[in-house]
């Protein structure tokens, strides 16, 4: 299903850090760093030329997986080459063509209304900030970190179910819904990485923290692991 939309970005933190928060920003800055050495050429799995087609392809990523979303955007893009052609189509259309990505009755609507919104309010091109692109029908916050993290150059935090689980599992945050685990990853992850720290994390949780079982055998953050931690205490009592 498409991203249920929200305008509110969530407040920075304005206050000082407690020394428990500085602990969790030494600590997010080593498995930062640690993520870097492991996935040195980490980048978005999704195939995309411009904005326009990266904002359609997070939107046919929601509750699919990347690699079934590269084998539809070829046909879709070669039919819908840009926002104008979209917002003029036929909704059936577009469900027959994104039909294997799963909930295609609701993306095919939310993509055929971002890219009228896009037409009617910004010339047809995808603007290059959060509160514009929130605005778009089907578009939150993950879609519009992704979307400006890999075209605009403005680093952004996207939380998707990997990002979740491995974040849960560090102890980098306590929180289960996105927008607040985004905002403890902004507290302890630097800036300048946040992109990167996202496609690294998620490389992390497909190949090793993965969700049935995860492999801390042989993961390189278990030193910085509070389920390891957690672990070892239960089986110390
Ligand atoms: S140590 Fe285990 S739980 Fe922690 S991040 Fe690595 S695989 Fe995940």
């Amino acid at each position: 299903m498409a991203e249920k939309q929200k305008t509110s970005p969530p407040p920075a933190a304005k206050r000082s850090p407690t020394k428990k928060e500085n602990n969790l920003q030494e600590r997010g800055k080593r498995i930062n760093e640690l993520l870097a050495q492991a996935y040195p050429d980490a980048r978005c799995s999704l195939n995309f030329s411009s904005p326009y087609e990266l904002l359609v392809a997070t939107i046919l990523s929601a509750q699919c997986t990347d690699e079934r979303v590269n084998q539809v955007t070829p046909a879709f893009f070669r039919r819908f080459p840009n926002t104008k052609a979209l917002a003029d189509a036929e909704v059936t259309e577009i469900e027959e063509l994104i039909r294997s990505t799963g909930f295609y009755r609701n993306k095919a609507r939310a993509l055929k209304g971002m890219a009228k919104a896009l037409v009617e309010h910004y010339g047809g091109e995808v603007p290059g900030t959060m509160e514009e692109l929130v605005k778009l029908p089907g578009v939150g916050r993950k879609t519009a970190n992704v979307v400006l993290g890999n075209c605009f150059n403005t680093p952004g935090i996207t939380v998707d179910t990997h990002v979740s689980r491995v974040a849960q599992r560090l102890g980098l945050t306590k929180n289960s819904l996105q927008d607040k685990i985004e905002q403890d990853l902004m507290r302890c992850i630097p800036q300048a990485d946040w992109t990167h720290f996202s496609h690294r994390t998620i490389l992390h949780g497909r190949n090793v923290c993965q969700a049935r079982k995860p492999r801390c055998e042989i993961c390189i953050l278990a030193p910085y692991c509070e389920f390891v931690s957690d672990q070892k205490r239960k089986k110390a009592k």
